[in-house]
């Protein structure tokens, strides 16, 4: 060990999201000593509060379904919707995501992971070349119970669902419990599974706590990997423009650690870090539903320290998004997706297809205010919107008291309260209803093509017709809540390569380091191609790092 290090090892990992856990594993699994630092005293990231799900195309769980896919169709899809935003989401990076996604799953499954399929779930596009439905995975629901003394410092979300035993794909039917029989079905048999897994003393842990979960499970059963907790990346050792290793903040004490092989930054982007916000997007992070320890550490600190590329720092997982009474986020999507709803701007006009990605939507949105006041936008509900579907966690037809007393759900007995209520003008207002009832009634949305695609349609109410996504709204009481710009987390950051090495401004590899997850700027570009497509690059290219620091040959084919 040389003098001046505290301690040495051959991997160092920053942060213990979804993406950090997995290359630990990786490399531990290697041979590699590996230490992974977690500032907080949860471990789990926005990872663990995510949906889960991860945007695999090609996968081997589509191979065992016999579901069509191929590397060529995958490119084709991500080149024609992904527009040109430079090297991070170069060709070479992009055909590394495709070869190796499929393998850092098959990888995860060799080490115990169980992975299950979303077949419904449709690509954001699904209608562009190389677009399928059904490229998403997620982790099957697991025990909490598993992780033993690890369980209680798993982040969890301050708005978290009840611990139940469902999947990605029940999550479009259960809004319609009410509605079709095949949701009410779907319902109870959630509702019996849960009963199940309780009754024999198992916590059923589902989406972003179950990646997380099992991912934290195999890392302390399967590896000898340290994961220490309240320990900060603080800075970098750097040796003839290699970084060797970093110096932490562990509970208060700073040290210098070794790393010998690589360092990995997995620490996330800066949705809380209102200074970088500010240096680059119009919002300040209120509205963001991404972790609150999502602070830009591993940008900020590389960028001080190091001559580095970045990337896409004006970019975010942007989308729609409410602010409960309590102050907690919700990011509405089958909500603005359902019949019987419109979003519009303050002066009551429609500024996009409400069923699209969240992402479109939410850009949509900043690119209105540009124009007219759409900060707040609302979103406007008839009757039987309210009466039949879920809203957040409230079933349709039971509105909590203080959402109503906080002002969250306004309630109106006509168009012309309603718009006195919120503000919203209310001649704009009637004119775009009475436009939007028509496109309802025809199933045709001239002005922005919402209910055109499978993807709008997964979120839709097939009862409705001619159109699932489209409905009149002429029925009282009329209902509306405020909807602002927010987003999963940002998006933009250092720029890296086909083998998640970071990149100098002029292109250049730095030696000893790499970034994977939101810390980089996303293969992804400005564009969410399917769901699942962040956590997706997160863990590809942790597990890529991971392998090259192993040695082994990343393979990254031409197809
Ligand atoms: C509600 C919600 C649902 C979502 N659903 C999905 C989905 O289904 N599919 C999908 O692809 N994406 C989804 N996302 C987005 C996805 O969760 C994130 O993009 C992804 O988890 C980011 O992973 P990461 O590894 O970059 O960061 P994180 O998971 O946030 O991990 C970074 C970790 O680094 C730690 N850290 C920060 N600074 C330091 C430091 N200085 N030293 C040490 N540690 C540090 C942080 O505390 C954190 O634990 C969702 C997000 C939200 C909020």
């Amino acid at each position: 060990m040389a003098e001046n290090w505290d301690e040495s090892v051959d991997v160092i990992v920053v942060g213990s999201g979804a993406a950090g856990l997995l290359a630990s594993i990786k490399a531990a699994d290697a041979g590699k000593s590996v230490l992974l630092i977690e500032k907080t005293d949860k471990w789990g990231g926005t990872s663990a509060l995510s949906g889960g799900g991860v945007w695999v195309p090609n996968n081997h769980l589509m191979k065992a379904d016999g579901a069509a896919d191929s590397p060529q169709e995958a490119l084709t899809y991500m080149e024609d919707v992904i527009e040109e935003v430079g090297p991070c989401s170069s060709r070479q990076r992009k055909l590394s995501y495709i070869a190796n996604a499929p393998r850092m799953a098959e990888y995860a499954e060799k080490m115990g992971f169980r992975w299950q399929r979303a077949p419904n779930y449709p690509d954001y596009y699904p209608d562009r070349p190389g677009g399928k439905i059904g490229r998403i995975i997620e982790g099957q629901t697991f025990d909490a119970n598993k992780l033993g003394a690890w369980k209680d410092s798993q982040r969890k979300g301050e708005q978290d669902a009840p611990a139940m035993a469902f999947a990605t794909d029940d999550v479009y039917l259960l809004p319609l419990a009410t509605r079709t029989l095949k949701a009410a079905l779907r319902l109870a048999k959630i509702l019996l599974t849960t009963a199940a897994w309780r009754i024999t003393g198992r916590m059923p842990q589902t989406i972003g706590q179950t990646l997380t979960g099992q991912l934290m499970h195999i890392f302390t059963t399967k590896t000898n990997a340290e994961i220490r907790l309240n320990t900060a990346l603080a800075g970098f050792v750097q040796s003839e423009g290699r970084v060797t290793g970093l110096v932490i903040d562990e509970n208060g004490t700073t040290k210098r650690i070794e790393a010998k092989t690589g360092v990995l930054l997995s620490a996330g982007g800066f949705a809380h870090n209102p200074e970088f916000r500010a240096a680059h997007q119009p919002v300040d992070g209120t509205w963001s539903s991404a972790s609150p320890k999502d602070t830009g550490d591993g940008i900020r600190l590389t960028m001080n320290e190091m001559d580095v590329g970045l990337a896409l720092m004006d970019e975010a997982w942007w989308g729609p998004s409410t602010l409960y009474p309590d102050g907690t986020t919700g990011f509405p999507v089958w909500e603005r997706s359902l019949p019987h709803s419109i979003m519009v701007d303050q002066t009551g006009a429609r500024f996009c297809n409400e069923s699209e990605s969240y992402v479109d939507a939410g850009r949509a949105q900043l690119d209105r205010n540009e124009q007219v006041a759409a900060i707040p936008a609302w979103l406007i509900m008839d009757a039987r919107h309210r009466k039949r579907y879920m809203f957040g966690t409230a079933p349709g037809g039971r509105t909590p008291q203080d959402w109503l007393e906080s002002g969250f759900l306004i309630k109106a007995d006509s168009i012309d309260d309603l718009a006195a209520k919120t503000g919203v003008d209310v001649d704009g207002l009637k004119a775009t209803i009475a436009r939007f009832n028509g496109f309802a009634d025809r199933g045709v949305d001239e002005d922005f093509q919402r209910g055109r695609t499978a993807y709008d349609n997964y979120y839709g109410d097939p009862r409705v017709k001619p159109n699932p996504n489209l409905g009149r709204i002429e029925q009282a009481p009329f209902w509306a809540t405020k909807i602002y710009p927010g987003d999963l987390g940002t998006k933009g950051g250092l720029v890296t390569d086909e083998f998640a090495r970071v990149l100098t401004s002029d292109g250049k590899v730095i030696e000893g380091l790499y970034a994977t997850g939101n810390n980089t700027a996303s293969v992804m570009g400005r564009t969410y191609p399917g769901p699942g497509a962040t956590l997706g690059p997160a863990l590809t290219f942790g597990f890529v790092a991971a392998s090259h620091m192993a040695g082994e040959t990343v393979p990254v084919p031409n197809v």
